[in-house]
């Protein structure tokens, strides 16, 4: 597939392909595919059989911490009260409030605005609950800066439900977000659901059941002057650069793609560094995360060193002899390129370039790649040429 991909000779080293064609090394995809799958089932919470332990393996190649994955919703329960003790009345009847629900002033309803905040701060939540019309408390909680904006909203979500549940809050309650992928998630009939929805939804159902309970999610515009979204706004922003209690709620599965593929980059640069194949391709490209595709087989003929000159022929034992038509020298990439009397008047488009671009001849192999003008000039020679036609 790589080697269709850069056109190179079948027999250019594995290393090489994925350098040129700037493709994620396939070994690393399997793993990261086995990874992905583990975590959209959440089964990775115990490392005891056989193909837990595989996955156990994978983790330790990437440095990753399973628990940071794996969902564990209790770990919500306990979050820090801001201000539990101060209760004061709420009277409900500000203009945007009205817009928010037909009967403020039915005390008889509680209302509970929760509000995600995620800034270069870090990310938190808040939750403020008007119990029959009462500020009855502000719930704060910090995430890992790691965790996404969607998360905090949901969570709030379900710390709401939670307090619901354990403070044994009875009646009607409304729970507020301006979260609208929140809502629409809560709508969606999908069964494939991440942990955190199926829990919210299994809270209000079960809430739902009871007699003297009616839990209800509601959308509420943000930033329009709402005070209980403004009020959980603040104090979610507040919390971000607090040192409350670290909420463990587990890191998105994109966090873990990333960090995989970054992991994988980095072991493939250090082997590519480090490893013998693709010596001639490292003359060439010295920072493999900083060129451009190559989308001319000539010159990846050149640059792998695996090309149509006798030198390389020969080698492979294609061909009888490594000398050049003209009978002068080894036709290699240095004399094909620079020296051979017999493309002498094709080689003008490159030496023209080098004397304008200031560059000493002949050039780095390098700077043919660095150099967007040199690389064009090349490209054009090595056609004029037609010598690496096939
Ligand atoms: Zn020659």
């Amino acid at each position: 597939m790589n080697i269709k991909i850069i056109k190179a000779f079948r027999d250019v080293s594995y290393e090489t392909t994925i350098v040129l064609s700037k493709m994620t090394p396939v070994m690393h995809k399997v793993d990261k595919r086995i990874i992905a799958f583990y975590g959209k089932n959440k089964i990775i919470t115990n490392m005891s059989n056989a193909k837990d332990m595989q996955i156990s393996k994978i983790y330790d190649k990437f440095n990753i911490k399973p628990n940071d994955y794996a969902y564990e919703i209790p770990t919500l329960i306990n979050p820090y009260l801001l201000n539990n003790s101060t209760k004061h009345y709420t009277t409900f009847e500000t203009k945007n409030e009205a817009m928010l629900n037909p009967n403020l002033n039915d005390c008889s309803i509680n209302r509970i605005f929760t509000d995600g905040s995620k800034s270069p701060n870090g990310t938190a939540l808040a939750v403020l609950i008007y119990e029959k019309g009462l500020e009855a408390y502000t719930v704060i909680g910090r995430l890992r800066d790691e965790n996404s904006i969607y998360q905090a909203e949901m969570s709030a979500i379900l710390l709401s439900l939670m307090i619901v549940t354990n403070n044994n809050i009875q009646g009607k309650t409304i729970i507020f977000t301006d979260s609208q992928s929140s809502i629409m998630k809560l709508k969606s009939n999908d069964t494939n659901l991440s942990t955190i929805i199926s829990e919210v939804k299994t809270c209000i159902a079960n809430l739902s059941n009871n007699n003297n309970r009616n839990v209800q999610v509601h959308w509420c515009p943000g930033h329009k002057n709402i005070i209980g979204n403004e009020t959980a706004d603040y104090y979610a922003k507040l919390a971000a650069k607090s040192s409350t209690k670290l909420l463990q709620i587990p890191l998105p599965l994109k966090n873990l793609s990333l960090k995989v593929q970054k992991c994988q980059k980095d072991m493939f640069v250090h082997r590519w560094l480090n490893g013998m194949n693709g010596s001639t391709v490292k003359k060439f490209i010295r920072d493999i995360n900083n060129f451009d595709i190559i989308n001319d087989h000539r010159l990846v003929q050149i640059i792998t060193g695996h090309n149509r000159l006798n030198y390389y022929l020969q080698t492979i034992g294609v061909a009888e002899s490594s000398i050049c038509k003209c009978n002068k020298d080894i036709e290699d990439d240095q004399h094909f390129m620079f020296e051979c009397e017999l493309y002498e008047t094709e080689r003008t488009l490159i030496l023209d370039t080098c004397e304008l671009l200031n560059l000493t001849w002949p050039p780095k192999r390098y700077e043919i790649i660095e150099n967007p003008l040199l690389q064009h000039r090349t490209v054009e020679y090595l056609i004029e040429t037609k010598r690496l036609n096939f």
